[in-house]
């Protein structure tokens, strides 16, 4: 008589995954885009007449990223 040495494959029991409502997402994701727009501006425009901070401390941080997001640069 044969026997199996490996147990069957009995998966635990998971409990259900709730699913997260949008309107609890909603805000959230508002917060993120406005941060990203406002992250996408300091790496993208701010420099020249544009400028909300004056002098190039912006631009020497942010420098590297403009150049990878194919911002115009020098
Ligand atoms: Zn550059």
């Amino acid at each position: 008589m044969a026997e199996s040495v490996v147990p069957p494959a009995v998966s635990p029991a998971q409990p259900g995954i709730a699913p997260i409502p949008v309107r609890a997402i909603l805000p959230w994701a508002v917060f993120f885009g406005v941060l990203m727009l406002v992250l996408l501006y300091f790496v993208g425009a701010e420099q020249g007449a544009t400028s909300l901070i004056s002098g190039e401390t912006v631009h020497e941080w942010v420098h590297d990223g403009r150049h990878l997001l194919g911002f115009p640069c020098h």
